[in-house]
């Protein structure tokens, strides 16, 4: 993109720095909370007309039979491409609609998208209505000004991705949507910090962990056999063997917090005996059953069959040495773990952009976490997918979150530059 272009777009982007705080604002009041998946429609139509008016092919796809599809809580995706006269790659940003739960804490209504001292307050501020927005308006800018720019730009607003993106960008790569030739650059703006690129994310896997017993008066536990008993020494274990072996392994991959470069397990929950109840008082049985759910974050260099070995193992292990010990293990989610190339065309526009708009080079990250790069990179087979934006990561799913306007605006900047750099070929 030529320099007085690029000049051009910038200008414009910050004539609009108004318009894009009050768009923010209105996709902060759109109550998107997942689940159950409040809102999903009006938000997608918001965007999808907006965009319709400005001259954009708009599709809504419907993510009918994924988990939480209803007619009540329909799983509503928008999609919008803007195609030029000349051929040329397609750019793609991505922004998931979706905010979690508010939870409590807060000091302003975490619908009310109240603006104080530079900053929008509200339950997807951070993550991430105002990297959508700073998109929107990144998208717009270049076509105001681009007119003679090749390719295409397209925006999706996409649904469910706090809840794995099944009936989002899953359901919208299984069908070509984020697949060559299609779209050749993907850019999510993700709440990573203004001046980081986050280029990936760990792998996942859940499993749930349950021992069995069984059941007998608890005043004669010995005619019983205790399930807790038996998870506690799974938990043993674990802690003997696990982790301490899980501390070992380092990562190449610059996830960020450092906490997160080497392998993680979290106990994420724990139930044995009875039903817990609040109230009352429980009747004197031994557990007969335990069950444990584990949260392993796995790193680029680990194979996942390594991961679930190694669990596996322990609880062979057990299962020959310890009296009585009887498992089930059922497997829930696994997600392998996703990088795209920093020396891409992708990452290195995106760099390059932030070099030129905040004066400092940025820094390339992975997120502990994952989000929806995993579905474009397994399913769309596309590599060239990052995540950039304006929001601070720390604040993602707390009360009170914000984004600052300032980093939106700086963060729209970026994006155009990228964008007309990927389309150019001058990346
Ligand atoms: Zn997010």
């Amino acid at each position: 993109m030529n320099p007085a272009l690029q000049d051009r777009v910038l200008r414009r982007i910050e004539s609009r720095a108004d318009e894009l705080v009050e768009l923010t604002r209105e996709l902060i009041r759109f109550p998107t909370v997942n689940p159950p998946g409040d809102a999903y429609e009006p938000c997608a139509r918001f965007v999808g007309e907006r965009l319709r008016a400005r001259g954009f092919e708009v599709s809504y796809v419907r993510a009918e039979g994924t988990p939480g599809d209803s007619d009540r809580w329909p799983r509503i995706n928008v999609i919008a491409r803007h195609a030029a006269s000349r051929p040329g790659p397609c750019v793609h940003f991505n922004g998931h609609l979706d905010v979690v739960t508010t939870g409590e804490g807060w000091s302003v209504g975490p619908f009310a998208a109240v603006v104080r001292e530079g900053r929008i307050y509200g339950r997807g501020a951070c993550d991430m209505k105002a990297g959508l927005a700073a998109a929107i308006v990144a998208v717009e800018s270049l076509i105001e000004e681009g007119a003679d720019l090749p390719g295409a730009l397209e925006i999706s607003g996409t649904v469910d991705e706090e809840s794995g993106g099944y009936g989002g960008v899953h359901y919208l790569a299984e069908r070509g949507w984020f697949s060559r030739p299609r779209v050749d650059h993907v850019i999510i703006p993700e709440p990573l910090n203004v001046d980081r690129v986050c280029i990936g994310h760990r792998g996942v896997w859940w499993a749930e962990v349950q021992t069995h017993g069984r059941i007998a008066h608890g005043s004669m536990p010995f005619l019983g056999d205790c399930a807790i008993r038996h998870m506690h020494a799974v938990i043993e274990r674990f802690e003997r063997e696990l982790f301490p072996a899980m501390a070992r392994r380092h990562t190449a991959m610059p996830v960020v917090p450092q906490g997160a470069r080497q392998s993680t397990l979290n106990l994420n929950s724990i139930h044995g005996g009875a039903a817990e109840q609040e109230q009352g008082f429980p009747s004197p049985c031994v557990p007969d059953s335990c069950r444990l759910i584990i949260d392993r974050r796995f790193l680029i260099e680990e194979s996942i069959e390594q991961v679930k070995g190694e669990v596996r193992g322990i609880l062979d292990a057990l299962a020959r040495e310890r009296p009585g010990f009887r498992y089930t293990l059922r497997e829930l989610f696994e997600v392998l773990p996703s990088m795209a190339d920093p020396n891409g065309p992708v990452a290195r526009s995106t760099a390059a952009a932030v070099q030129r708009i905040l004066g400092r080079a940025p820094q390339f990250v992975c997120s502990p976490g994952t989000y929806d790069q995993k579905h474009i990179d397994r399913i769309g087979r596309l590599k060239e997918c990052i995540a950039y934006g304006p929001g601070i990561l720390d604040l993602a799913h707390q009360p009170d979150e914000y984004v600052v306007i300032d980093d939106m605006i700086a963060a729209s900047k970026v994006m155009a530059l990228s964008a007309g750099s990927l389309l150019t070929g001058s990346a």
